[in-house]
Protein backbone atom coordinates (compact mmCIF):
# COMPACT_ATOMS: atom_id res chain seq x y z
CA UNK A 1 0.00 0.00 0.00
CA UNK A 2 1.23 3.52 -1.12
CA UNK A 3 1.03 6.46 1.56
CA UNK A 4 0.94 9.47 -0.84
CA UNK A 5 1.61 13.06 0.51
CA UNK A 6 0.99 15.29 -2.67
CA UNK A 7 -1.54 16.04 -4.88
CA UNK A 8 0.18 15.96 -7.43
CA UNK A 9 0.89 11.77 -6.80
CA UNK A 10 -2.24 11.43 -5.87
CA UNK A 11 -3.72 12.75 -9.31
CA UNK A 12 -0.54 10.48 -10.97
CA UNK A 13 -1.70 7.09 -8.72
CA UNK A 14 -5.37 7.84 -9.99
CA UNK A 15 -4.53 8.47 -13.39
CA UNK A 16 -2.96 5.31 -13.49
CA UNK A 17 -6.17 3.43 -12.20
CA UNK A 18 -8.23 4.83 -14.94
CA UNK A 19 -5.65 4.26 -17.73
CA UNK A 20 -6.00 0.30 -16.51
CA UNK A 21 -9.64 1.01 -16.38
CA UNK A 22 -10.15 0.28 -12.80
CA UNK A 23 -13.34 1.99 -11.07
CA UNK A 24 -11.68 4.11 -8.21
CA UNK A 25 -13.50 4.14 -4.69
CA UNK A 26 -12.70 7.30 -1.47
CA UNK A 27 -13.09 6.79 1.99
CA UNK A 28 -12.23 10.27 3.68
CA UNK A 29 -11.35 10.14 7.10
CA UNK A 30 -9.85 11.79 10.10
CA UNK A 31 -7.41 8.95 11.12
CA UNK A 32 -7.22 6.89 14.36
CA UNK A 33 -8.83 4.38 12.11
CA UNK A 34 -11.36 1.80 14.32
CA UNK A 35 -13.75 -0.54 13.16
CA UNK A 36 -16.07 1.74 11.91
CA UNK A 37 -13.80 3.72 9.16
CA UNK A 38 -12.41 -0.35 8.46
CA UNK A 39 -15.98 -1.24 7.59
CA UNK A 40 -16.10 1.61 5.12
CA UNK A 41 -12.94 0.77 3.81
CA UNK A 42 -13.54 -3.22 3.35
CA UNK A 43 -17.33 -1.93 1.99
CA UNK A 44 -15.24 -0.15 -0.90
CA UNK A 45 -12.96 -2.76 -1.47
CA UNK A 46 -15.99 -4.75 -2.59
CA UNK A 47 -17.36 -2.11 -4.61
CA UNK A 48 -14.32 -0.77 -6.59
CA UNK A 49 -10.96 -1.58 -8.09
CA UNK A 50 -8.97 0.47 -6.07
CA UNK A 51 -9.35 2.38 -2.52
CA UNK A 52 -7.76 5.65 -1.76
CA UNK A 53 -8.28 6.19 2.02
CA UNK A 54 -7.23 9.76 2.72
CA UNK A 55 -6.64 10.57 6.63
CA UNK A 56 -5.82 14.29 6.79
CA UNK A 57 -7.08 16.21 10.31
CA UNK A 58 -8.90 18.68 8.65
CA UNK A 59 -8.38 22.22 10.74
CA UNK A 60 -11.13 23.56 8.86
CA UNK A 61 -14.05 21.70 10.40
CA UNK A 62 -13.01 22.65 13.78
CA UNK A 63 -13.76 25.45 15.99
CA UNK A 64 -11.23 27.58 17.83
CA UNK A 65 -11.93 26.27 20.83
CA UNK A 66 -12.22 22.46 19.81
CA UNK A 67 -9.81 19.28 19.58
CA UNK A 68 -7.83 19.98 16.51
CA UNK A 69 -4.17 20.06 18.39
CA UNK A 70 -5.63 16.91 20.50
CA UNK A 71 -7.13 14.81 17.99
CA UNK A 72 -5.56 11.66 17.84
CA UNK A 73 -3.10 10.79 15.23
CA UNK A 74 -0.93 7.43 14.37
CA UNK A 75 0.06 6.96 10.51
CA UNK A 76 1.72 3.73 11.35
CA UNK A 77 -0.96 2.05 13.40
CA UNK A 78 -3.06 3.33 10.61
CA UNK A 79 -1.38 2.23 7.70
CA UNK A 80 -1.53 -0.81 8.89
CA UNK A 81 -5.10 -1.13 9.82
CA UNK A 82 -5.75 0.20 6.10
CA UNK A 83 -3.11 -2.20 3.89
CA UNK A 84 -4.95 -5.32 5.97
CA UNK A 85 -8.39 -3.39 4.90
CA UNK A 86 -7.25 -3.62 1.01
CA UNK A 87 -6.94 0.03 0.35
CA UNK A 88 -4.18 0.10 -2.40
CA UNK A 89 -3.49 3.52 -1.06
CA UNK A 90 -3.69 6.19 1.71
CA UNK A 91 -3.88 9.75 1.12
CA UNK A 92 -1.98 11.90 3.64
CA UNK A 93 -1.31 15.57 2.70
CA UNK A 94 -0.49 18.52 5.16
CA UNK A 95 -2.45 21.03 6.14
CA UNK A 96 -0.02 23.30 4.21
CA UNK A 97 -0.71 21.20 0.75
CA UNK A 98 -4.49 21.26 1.21
CA UNK A 99 -4.64 24.67 2.46
CA UNK A 100 -1.76 26.51 0.77
CA UNK A 101 -0.94 30.22 1.56
CA UNK A 102 -3.77 32.50 0.24
CA UNK A 103 -6.26 29.79 -0.15
CA UNK A 104 -9.74 31.61 0.42
CA UNK A 105 -12.38 29.29 -1.64
CA UNK A 106 -15.31 27.88 0.84
CA UNK A 107 -18.18 25.42 -0.36
CA UNK A 108 -21.20 25.75 2.06
CA UNK A 109 -24.86 24.13 1.77
CA UNK A 110 -27.24 26.30 3.25
CA UNK A 111 -30.19 25.26 4.88
CA UNK A 112 -29.85 21.78 6.80
CA UNK A 113 -26.40 22.78 7.51
CA UNK A 114 -28.15 25.43 10.16
CA UNK A 115 -29.03 22.90 13.01
CA UNK A 116 -28.14 19.79 14.77
CA UNK A 117 -24.02 19.63 14.78
CA UNK A 118 -24.39 22.87 12.38
CA UNK A 119 -25.75 24.85 15.28
CA UNK A 120 -23.04 24.08 17.84
CA UNK A 121 -20.08 23.81 15.97
CA UNK A 122 -20.51 26.77 13.63
CA UNK A 123 -18.55 26.91 10.45
CA UNK A 124 -17.73 23.06 10.64
CA UNK A 125 -20.05 22.19 7.74
CA UNK A 126 -18.50 24.23 5.89
CA UNK A 127 -15.30 22.68 6.38
CA UNK A 128 -16.54 19.55 5.79
CA UNK A 129 -18.12 20.33 2.38
CA UNK A 130 -14.97 22.38 1.11
CA UNK A 131 -12.26 19.39 2.23
CA UNK A 132 -14.82 16.80 0.45
CA UNK A 133 -15.17 18.72 -2.53
CA UNK A 134 -11.59 19.16 -2.67
CA UNK A 135 -10.80 15.65 -1.79
CA UNK A 136 -13.54 14.66 -4.62
CA UNK A 137 -11.69 16.88 -7.19
CA UNK A 138 -7.76 15.14 -6.22
CA UNK A 139 -9.25 11.87 -6.27
CA UNK A 140 -12.21 11.69 -8.96
CA UNK A 141 -13.48 8.70 -7.80
CA UNK A 142 -16.98 6.95 -8.98
CA UNK A 143 -17.98 6.07 -5.95
CA UNK A 144 -17.34 8.18 -2.03
CA UNK A 145 -17.78 5.90 1.60
CA UNK A 146 -19.29 7.46 4.35
CA UNK A 147 -20.88 6.63 7.71
CA UNK A 148 -24.34 7.03 9.25
CA UNK A 149 -22.27 7.72 12.26
CA UNK A 150 -22.59 11.53 11.18
CA UNK A 151 -25.95 11.40 9.77
CA UNK A 152 -26.30 14.99 9.24
CA UNK A 153 -22.56 15.25 7.20
CA UNK A 154 -24.11 12.73 4.55
CA UNK A 155 -27.14 14.21 4.22
CA UNK A 156 -25.31 17.49 3.65
CA UNK A 157 -22.89 16.27 1.40
CA UNK A 158 -25.68 14.32 -0.64
CA UNK A 159 -26.94 17.90 -1.23
CA UNK A 160 -23.67 19.12 -2.45
CA UNK A 161 -23.48 16.33 -4.24
CA UNK A 162 -26.53 17.24 -5.72
CA UNK A 163 -26.79 20.70 -6.12
CA UNK A 164 -23.35 20.79 -7.89
CA UNK A 165 -23.85 17.61 -10.28
CA UNK A 166 -21.03 15.89 -8.65
CA UNK A 167 -20.56 12.85 -10.79
CA UNK A 168 -20.11 10.42 -7.93
CA UNK A 169 -22.28 7.86 -5.62
CA UNK A 170 -21.86 8.42 -1.98
CA UNK A 171 -22.53 4.67 0.21
CA UNK A 172 -23.86 5.32 3.05
CA UNK A 173 -22.77 2.79 5.75
CA UNK A 174 -24.61 1.92 9.01
CA UNK A 175 -23.32 2.70 12.59
CA UNK A 176 -20.54 0.40 14.17
CA UNK A 177 -21.16 0.13 17.57
CA UNK A 178 -19.12 -1.67 20.39
CA UNK A 179 -20.37 -4.88 21.80
CA UNK A 180 -21.59 -2.95 24.03
CA UNK A 181 -23.80 -0.40 21.83
CA UNK A 182 -21.10 2.65 21.75
CA UNK A 183 -20.64 4.18 18.65
CA UNK A 184 -17.45 3.80 17.48
CA UNK A 185 -15.41 7.30 17.46
CA UNK A 186 -12.04 7.81 17.47
CA UNK A 187 -12.83 10.55 19.77
CA UNK A 188 -13.76 7.32 22.09
CA UNK A 189 -9.85 7.10 23.51
CA UNK A 190 -10.07 10.86 24.83
CA UNK A 191 -12.66 8.70 27.87
CA UNK A 192 -11.49 7.85 31.35
CA UNK A 193 -12.77 4.30 32.79
CA UNK A 194 -15.35 5.89 34.47
CA UNK A 195 -16.57 7.72 31.25
CA UNK A 196 -16.30 5.52 28.91
CA UNK A 197 -19.28 3.22 30.99
CA UNK A 198 -20.83 6.61 31.46
CA UNK A 199 -20.62 6.99 27.44
CA UNK A 200 -23.55 3.90 27.18
CA UNK A 201 -26.24 6.64 27.96
CA UNK A 202 -26.37 7.78 24.30
CA UNK A 203 -27.20 4.48 22.91
CA UNK A 204 -29.44 3.86 25.50
CA UNK A 205 -31.50 6.55 25.27
CA UNK A 206 -31.77 5.99 21.60
CA UNK A 207 -32.68 2.68 22.55
CA UNK A 208 -34.91 3.82 25.17
CA UNK A 209 -37.08 5.82 22.20
CA UNK A 210 -37.02 2.96 19.47
CA UNK A 211 -38.91 0.90 22.48
CA UNK A 212 -41.50 3.91 22.97
CA UNK A 213 -42.12 3.84 19.16
CA UNK A 214 -41.93 0.23 19.02
CA UNK A 215 -45.28 0.33 21.91
CA UNK A 216 -47.02 3.44 19.57
CA UNK A 217 -45.45 6.72 20.93
CA UNK A 218 -45.40 9.26 18.11
CA UNK A 219 -45.20 12.34 20.01
CA UNK A 220 -42.06 13.75 19.26
CA UNK A 221 -42.09 16.02 22.65
CA UNK A 222 -42.47 13.08 24.38
CA UNK A 223 -39.84 10.91 22.42
CA UNK A 224 -37.72 13.96 23.32
CA UNK A 225 -38.24 14.08 26.85
CA UNK A 226 -37.94 10.13 27.52
CA UNK A 227 -34.12 10.26 25.82
CA UNK A 228 -33.31 13.65 27.68
CA UNK A 229 -34.29 12.29 30.55
CA UNK A 230 -32.23 9.29 30.05
CA UNK A 231 -29.15 11.20 29.36
CA UNK A 232 -29.92 13.65 32.43
CA UNK A 233 -29.71 10.96 35.25
CA UNK A 234 -26.38 10.11 34.10
CA UNK A 235 -24.14 13.11 35.97
CA UNK A 236 -21.18 12.38 33.81
CA UNK A 237 -23.21 13.67 31.18
CA UNK A 238 -24.40 17.41 29.67
CA UNK A 239 -26.91 17.59 26.83
CA UNK A 240 -25.48 19.48 23.75
CA UNK A 241 -28.82 18.77 21.77
CA UNK A 242 -31.15 15.92 21.55
CA UNK A 243 -33.41 16.39 18.05
CA UNK A 244 -35.58 14.69 16.16
CA UNK A 245 -36.46 15.92 12.65
CA UNK A 246 -38.32 14.16 9.53
CA UNK A 247 -35.88 12.25 7.76
CA UNK A 248 -34.20 12.88 4.67
CA UNK A 249 -35.62 16.30 4.70
CA UNK A 250 -34.98 17.41 8.77
CA UNK A 251 -37.63 19.49 8.39
CA UNK A 252 -39.40 20.31 11.72
CA UNK A 253 -42.43 17.89 13.15
CA UNK A 254 -44.67 17.12 15.97
CA UNK A 255 -45.49 13.52 15.46
CA UNK A 256 -43.58 10.78 14.05
CA UNK A 257 -45.30 9.57 10.22
CA UNK A 258 -42.78 8.26 8.54
CA UNK A 259 -39.33 7.93 9.10
CA UNK A 260 -37.57 10.57 11.41
CA UNK A 261 -33.99 11.13 12.78
CA UNK A 262 -33.17 11.20 16.35
CA UNK A 263 -29.50 12.44 16.68
CA UNK A 264 -27.43 13.27 19.96
CA UNK A 265 -25.18 14.84 20.50
CA UNK A 266 -23.70 14.72 24.79
CA UNK A 267 -20.71 16.35 26.15
CA UNK A 268 -19.32 13.00 28.58
CA UNK A 269 -16.64 15.00 30.95
CA UNK A 270 -14.69 16.76 28.11
CA UNK A 271 -15.41 14.70 25.39
CA UNK A 272 -18.25 15.40 22.97
CA UNK A 273 -19.94 12.45 21.34
CA UNK A 274 -22.66 11.79 18.61
CA UNK A 275 -25.06 9.37 17.66
CA UNK A 276 -28.43 9.03 16.12
CA UNK A 277 -30.63 6.36 14.97
CA UNK A 278 -33.54 6.37 12.08
CA UNK A 279 -37.22 6.17 13.68
CA UNK A 280 -39.59 4.64 11.64
CA UNK A 281 -43.82 5.12 12.79
CA UNK A 282 -45.48 1.69 12.52
CA UNK A 283 -48.52 1.99 14.42
CA UNK A 284 -49.83 5.93 16.25
CA UNK A 285 -51.77 5.93 19.10
P1 LIG B 1 -13.91 10.60 10.82
O1 LIG B 1 -12.53 10.04 10.75
O2 LIG B 1 -14.47 10.66 12.19
O3 LIG B 1 -14.05 11.88 10.04
O4 LIG B 1 -14.83 9.55 10.06
C1 LIG B 1 -14.57 9.18 8.74
C2 LIG B 1 -15.75 8.42 8.20
O5 LIG B 1 -15.98 7.26 8.99
C3 LIG B 1 -17.04 9.25 8.23
O6 LIG B 1 -17.78 9.00 7.04
C4 LIG B 1 -17.75 8.69 9.43
O7 LIG B 1 -19.16 8.82 9.36
C5 LIG B 1 -17.32 7.24 9.38
N1 LIG B 1 -17.47 6.64 10.71
C6 LIG B 1 -16.91 7.07 11.86
N2 LIG B 1 -17.32 6.32 12.90
C7 LIG B 1 -18.15 5.40 12.38
C8 LIG B 1 -18.92 4.33 12.93
N3 LIG B 1 -18.89 4.05 14.23
N4 LIG B 1 -19.66 3.59 12.10
C9 LIG B 1 -19.71 3.86 10.77
N5 LIG B 1 -19.01 4.84 10.18
C10 LIG B 1 -18.25 5.60 10.97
Amino acid sequence: MLIIESIADMRQFVRQAWAAGKTVGLVPTMGALHEGHLTLMRQACAACDVVVASIFVNPTQFGPNEDFAAYPRDLASDSEKAAAAGVAAIFHPSVAEMYPTGFSTYVRVEGITEKLCGRSRPGHFQGVTTVVNKLFHIVQPDKAFFGQKDAQQVLVLQRMVQDLNMDITLEVVPIVREADGLAKSSRNVYLSAEERQAALVLSRSLARAQQAVAAGECDVAVLRELVTEEIAAQPLAAIDYVELYGYPGLEDIDRLSGRALLALAVKIGKTRLIDNCILEAKACF
